[in-house]
């Protein structure tokens, strides 16, 4: 291979419905990763396919591509797999049929993220076509198949893998579909952190009419349940609303009405913002529960730390695009829910700007033919920026 212009056009919309076919459920892949990494090639990128796994957990493929090997590093980050898609009969079209109709991409992934990584696509290589491929700096692709799922075997992982290689990433922007209603709406520039508990309560069951022979898990449960949830933890912070707790499920499963229960089980969610970390969230809901007293048991499942890239030149970078497209100034946000930027953040700076995000996760899962050529043009002229002759 040469380092001569190649004029290779890839239409984002056929790319979406393409990986759209491959029912990426997580974890699975069904050769999505694989399809995306074969035309990242013909472009010159060198892909690096990685499979990562551990006791307990499903493997899961995850992709690493670069096109350049020095300059700054400009990283497209997302996710190639989706959640499933429900009752199928509810669909209109089927959810990996990959229907495009006149003016509309159908399926699940459409939004949440496949459209994005083919805009990806679309803007590098448009760019690699107008720059040619020794363009004084790199292009990666940052992949993974596991952001729906656990999050254990996917980006996390794949950043410490392309870390003891040495690559470095300068700046990463994550395909999210991060606008609320139109192209232009919406960058993140962080994410609230999550952590969920499960609370149980251990008493002595008996017979309601016998109460002083028993000691009601449920009654303890709901003291505790209420020191969690009725006092706010706190006011927000410059970006960011306030950390939000949700309880999820009260599981007591008493199928009589006349005994006392002897366990009482609930679940409980907290997305907070920047002033916590996880570990200062935990100290709050243990002294929370404490003020209560009685025993209990806690375990949690960590999801990740609360991040915040400032707004900062990135920030400003892919505003500049946005507005050069769509000719609306996007706010800078730290709503919704968690994001693998919880991970990249470390690395560099990181921001996330994709597709519309009304139908994600939804039936009939669609987004607009307009849209993927606006955010194309957005990406490419996030490269031209980034990548901006002086
Ligand atoms: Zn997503």
């Amino acid at each position: 291979m040469t380092a001569a212009r190649h004029n290779q056009p890839i239409d984002p919309v056929s790319l979406a419905a393409e990986l759209i076919r491959h029912p990426s459920v997580t974890p699975k892949d069904e050769g999505a990763i694989p399809h995306l990494a074969a035309v990242l090639e013909r472009l010159g990128f060198a892909c690096d396919l990685q499979e990562f796994t551990e006791a307990g957990t499903a493997p899961v493929l995850n992709l690493y591509a670069r096109i350049g090997k020095s300059g700054r590093n400009f990283c497209f980050a997302g996710h190639m797999d989706v959640v499933p898609p429900g009752n199928l009969e509810a669909w209109t079209a089927g959810p990996f049929a990959g229907t495009v109709t006149a003016d509309t991409l159908h399926g699940r992934g459409a939004a949440d993220m496949k459209g994005a990584i083919a805009c990806f696509a679309a803007a590098s290589a448009r760019f690699l076509a107008a720059r040619g491929r020794d363009f004084g700096g790199s292009i990666s692709f940052l992949i993974t198949g596991d952001e729906e799922g656990p999050r254990i075997n996917g980006t996390k992982k794949l950043l410490e893998w392309a870390a003891r290689r040495g690559e470095t990433l300068d700046a990463c922007v994550i395909g999210e579909p991060t606008n609320v209603q139109a192209l232009g709406d919406m960058i993140k520039i962080g994410r609230r952190g999550n952590i969920y508990g499960y609370i149980t309560v251990e008493g002595v069951q008996g017979h309601t009419a016998y109460p002083h022979l028993a000691d009601n898990a449920a009654h303890r449960l709901l003291a505790l349940l209420h020191a969690l949830a009725t006092a706010p933890i706190d006011q927000g912070t410059e970006h960011f609303q306030p950390s939000n707790l949700q309880i999820a499920t009260i599981d007591i499963g008493n199928p009589v009405d006349n005994v006392i229960p002897g366990t009482a089980r609930a679940t409980f969610n907290i997305r907070f913002n920047d002033r916590w970390t996880t570990a200062t969230i935990k100290d709050w809901i243990k002294s929370r529960l404490d003020s209560v007293g009685g025993g209990y048991t806690l375990r949690y499942r960590e999801s990740c730390d609360a991040f915040l890239t400032p707004p900062g030149a990135l920030s400003t970078l892919l505003s500049q695009a946005a507005k050069r497209v769509t000719g609306r100034t996007p706010e800078l946000s730290t709503a919704g829910g968690a994001s693998d930027g919880c991970f990249i953040h470390r690395y560099c700076e990181t921001a996330e700007f994709g597709l519309v995000g009304l139908t994600q996760h939804k039936v009939d899962e669609h987004v607009a033919l307009a849209d993927m050529a606006a955010l194309t043009d957005i990406y490419a002229t996030a490269l031209d920026l980034y990548f901006a002759v002086s």
